[in-house]
């Protein structure tokens, strides 16, 4: 945790400073104003798949909580530090909340499905995955000593932003390819065969097909250098955590779901497995980023962990072009691209920090005229 170097109280993050109180006010405050928001405009800003799956007696007493303990986080705050701003958006929020209407705004009648952005799914996710994955890193992290806030953190939220309300577009666009090339053959006796297996067996084929799909997939985008401007965004990172991983172009989100997506669907499993998938590849890749120190030795060469993918982040000369995969270590192991020695990076990120530290520029920057420092060099010398 950072301590003022100055006396600027507004930068005081040490315990009984109002920091910790305020920050989650601040959190819990505007995330419990999104869902009201989402209970007011449900047709517009929730994903008609979720809300098949809500149950609203409990999403309702969660939001509630959420408002009572931002507004009562945000007075605490407020009475311990000089600076009144996150206590006050915090207590702030939870109050306009509250006037809106709070956890009781009624939704009346069926819900209409248009295009809509999906706000419920971002405040949904980063609520479990920050209660999940904060605790954890702060109680076993492997650098200890690394803040929540750490630099790039606003940029990883952005990110994370942006590709959960997305979640209708960027699920289209995902789909799209597959649908225009295989659409005409749905159907047929082997889709109807591979449909039919049991679910575990399905969702164990999805798995390593899946895999096999996003490792080659992935290994382009670090072979082709216009490719890998676009991937080069999400190695950018410099610090490993459960955010770093929502570091992703959306043209790398889209060709890498996208490429993943045609074999699965022109191989026609049945859409319960490929959902479970879907919970699985979202937590998985949380995982695989956050700042972890746990080994499972017995697992590492059979299963995706933090340090195995953790070494494809690293900035060392060695690593560069390795750990492709993301479940299945395996495909590293027999492509010839597996790297795991005992210890852990010593640094991760890009060498010559050439990517820009906004969401803007990171979404710019691969479309950008100016090459330098790619320009003369191929991506296995700039990792
Ligand atoms: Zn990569
Ligand atoms: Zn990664």
């Amino acid at each position: 945790m950072r301590t003022p170097t100055s006396g600027d109280t507004s930068i005081e993050t040490r315990w009984g400073s109002g920091w910790i109180s305020g920050t989650l006010a601040f959190t819990l405050g505007l995330m419990s104003l999104g869902a009201v928001f989402c209970l007011l405009y449900p047709e517009l800003l929730t994903s008609p798949h979720l809300r098949e799956v809500y149950p609203m007696v409990w999403v309702r007493r969660l939001i509630h909580a959420c408002i009572v303990l931002a507004f009562a986080l945000g007075c605490v705050s407020m009475v311990l530090r000089p600076s009144k701003v996150l206590g006050g958006v915090g207590a702030g929020s939870a109050l306009l909340a509250t006037l809106l209407g709070g956890a009781s705004v009624r939704v009346d009648g069926p819900v209409r499905s248009g295009a809509y952005i999906g706000l419920d799914w971002f405040l949904l996710d980063l609520f479990l995955m920050a209660l999940l994955f904060v605790p954890m890193e702060r109680l076993f992290g492997r650098l200890r000593e690394q803040a929540i806030l750490r630099p790039g953190w606003d940029t990883d939220l952005a990110h994370f932003l942006v590709s959960h309300v997305l979640v209708q577009a960027l699920m289209l666009a995902t789909m799209l390819p597959a649908m225009v090339l295989f659409d005409g053959s749905v159907g047929y006796p082997l889709q109807r065969s591979v449909a039919g297996q049991p679910y575990w067996l399905q969702l164990a084929e999805i798995v390593l097909i899946a895999d096999l799909a996003e490792y080659w997939i992935h290994r382009a985008f670090h072979s082709a250098p216009w490719l890998w401007r676009f991937h080069a965004v999400h190695h950018s990172a410099r610090q490993m955590d459960w955010l770093a991983g929502s570091r992703l172009h959306l043209v790398d989100v889209v060709a890498t779901r996208a490429g993943v997506f045609l074999p699965l669907y022109a191989l026609g499993f049945a859409r319960a497995p490929i959902t479970a998938y879907l919970v699985i590849v979202a937590f998985h890749a949380v995982l695989l980023h956050a700042n972890l120190r746990w080994r499972w030795p017995w697992a590492e060469p059979w299963l995706g962990t933090p340090v195995f993918h953790h070494w494809h982040h690293a900035d060392e000369p060695e690593a560069i072009d390795k750990n492709f995969a993301v479940h299945l270590p395996m495909l590293d192991r027999l492509f010839g691209t597996y790297y795991l020695p005992e210890r852990w990076p010593r640094a991760y990120g890009v060498a010559g920090d050439p990517v820009p530290e906004t969401y803007a520029g990171q979404m710019v920057w691969p479309f950008s005229r100016s090459r330098a420092p790619f320009a003369t060099e191929t991506p296995t010398s700039t990792r």
